[in-house]
């Protein structure tokens, strides 16, 4: 496994292999890595030749100081990790090697950015596609791989790549799971043992919501009742739930069973903010 900070170094050995017809894939970490992001590796393994995974914990997708500052960071315990897996290489560059002046371009995606996490997180989707961006470009992968658990971002990730002809097969995985369900985290490290245990509520009131969705109760009376039902957690602070349509990523206000809809949740434990979704139908 090839650790390399510098772009002309990852681009130069990528250049070779590419002379060769070897497929390159790429999945874009910051790092603190988990199961979560395990299963990513593996499939990528599976489906390429050679995989790049690029740890860079990207200061202009951060709205919130406190959580940059705070973002776990474990460097030699991941490269350990992604050693075992059999990764071929990891790009870990620098702020001054990503952001060598402040950046003098910002993306809008006219209404993605709007809702959820757009509106939640101002700035955060522009920081997201700024460095999504600047990875395809210095790595140019055949195939990148996301995580289904950041359901917004797939949709980013996608109006990126078609708006601007990347050339690259966007690839999603399905979220893994703790086993009483909390959807895996690199911010769940930070949680206190009371929160760690109230946790599962954002998956287990999503579950709630998809049931009752699809045995015909209205959205109105669905929210309500996860919402009295936050009330019950006392470390838990819902943030939003919210129906949307996955075409095109616009806020629903009733099931339609004609269409693909997801639920999305966002909550804070304390200043930890957690975020998971689940698909209505699959
Ligand atoms: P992050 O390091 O949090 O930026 O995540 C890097 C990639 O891993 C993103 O595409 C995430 O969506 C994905 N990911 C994070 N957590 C999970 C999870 N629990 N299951 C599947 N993918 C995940």
């Amino acid at each position: 496994m090839e650790i390399i900070k510098q772009i002309p170094e990852i681009r130069a050995a990528l250049r070779l292999l590419r002379a060769d017809f070897k497929s390159i894939s790429l999945i874009p970490t910051m790092g603190a890595l988990h199961r979560g992001h395990l299963e990513l590796i593996r499939q990528a393994k599976a489906e390429s030749d050679v995989v790049v995974v690029s740890i860079y914990v990207n200061p202009t997708q951060f709205n919130n100081p406190l959580d940059l500052e705070k973002y776990p960071r474990d460097l030699p315990s991941d490269l350990k990790l992604l050693e075992s897996e059999g990764v071929d290489f990891v790009f870990v560059p620098d702020d001054k090697i990503m952001y060598p002046s402040p950046m003098s371009i910002a993306f809008t995606f006219f209404g993605l950015d709007e809702i959820l996490e757009g509106a939640y997180r101002p700035g955060h989707f522009n920081g997201v596609a700024v460095v999504v961006s600047k990875l395809f470009h210095i790595i140019a992968p055949d195939l990148a791989y996301f995580g289904q658990k950041d359901l917004q971002q797939v949709s980013v990730v996608r109006q990126l790549v078609r708006d601007l002809n990347f050339d690259v097969k966007i690839i999603v995985v399905p979220t893994v799971r703790e086993a009483d369900g909390l959807a895996l985290s690199s911010r769940n490290q930070r949680l206190n043992p009371n929160q760690r245990e109230q946790a599962p509520i954002l998956y287990s009131s999503l579950i709630f919501a998809k049931t009752e969705l699809l045995r015909g109760v209205p959205w109105f009376e669905v929210h309500e009742i996860v919402k009295a039902n936050f009330k019950t957690a006392s470390a838990v602070d819902l943030e939003y739930l919210q129906l949307v349509d996955v075409e095109g990523f616009v806020l629903a206000k009733e099931r339609d069973p004609k269409i693909k809809q997801a639920l999305c949740i966002a909550a804070y434990l304390g200043d930890v903010r957690l975020i998971d979704n689940l698909m209505l139908t699959d």
